[in-house]
């Protein structure tokens, strides 16, 4: 018994550990580890060398739908479909797998890391609870996020709809595509 809470909470340190330095939220750490708060500040302390900020998760489905934080949003979407499709990954897992995948093209495209961990967690939530669905583009065939109750007829997407100056995203999100 005693053995094996012991290794449930090296387990719980491990993850906590890999989830702070991929940038989680406190929030996070408490929902997906059975550490205590005292014991996640302080290794938050030790793996970044500061507190966690303070403050509320992000509650809002909107910040999804505002163009740069769609088209990231729906890339790391699109990597967490592939992968629960083709892997045996779920929950936790699945996320940081995506997660990464996500990061990797970010930083291959030289973009700048708009949907950070806690984000991308607080999606999925969204998702299982039907209030994101993914959306068809009628002009690129792309799958993007969307509110669940909006009509999905006749979507045209963030890349083919887009401001003048974005040229460099979509380019490395079309890399991303044509990849996985
Ligand atoms: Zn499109």
């Amino acid at each position: 018994m005693r053995n094996k809470s012991l290794i449930l909470e090296a387990r719980d340190i491990r993850l906590a550990v890999e989830l702070i330095e991929l940038g989680a939220r406190l929030q996070l750490l408490e929902a997906e580890t059975k550490l205590s708060r005292e014991r996640l500040l302080k290794l938050y302390k030790e793996v970044r060398g500061e507190s966690p900020p303070k403050g509320m998760l992000p509650f809002s489905t909107d910040w999804f739908m505002t163009w740069q934080p769609n088209i990231h949003a729906s890339l790391f979407m699109a990597y967490y479909r592939f992968f629960e499709r083709h892997t045996k990954l779920r929950g936790l897992e699945l996320i940081i797998k995506a997660y990464r995948m996500y990061l990797e093209q970010v930083e291959r495209g030289q973009m700048e890391r708009v949907l950070s961990l806690t984000r991308a967690w607080t999606m999925v939530r969204f998702f299982e609870a039907r209030m994101l669905q993914m959306a068809t583009c009628k002009e690129c065939g792309g799958e993007f996020v969307a509110h669940a109750y909006d009509p999905t007829k006749g979507y045209v997407c963030g890349l083919c709809h887009m401001p003048a100056r974005a040229g460099k995203t979509r380019k490395a999100i079309e890399a991303a595509a044509a990849g996985a």
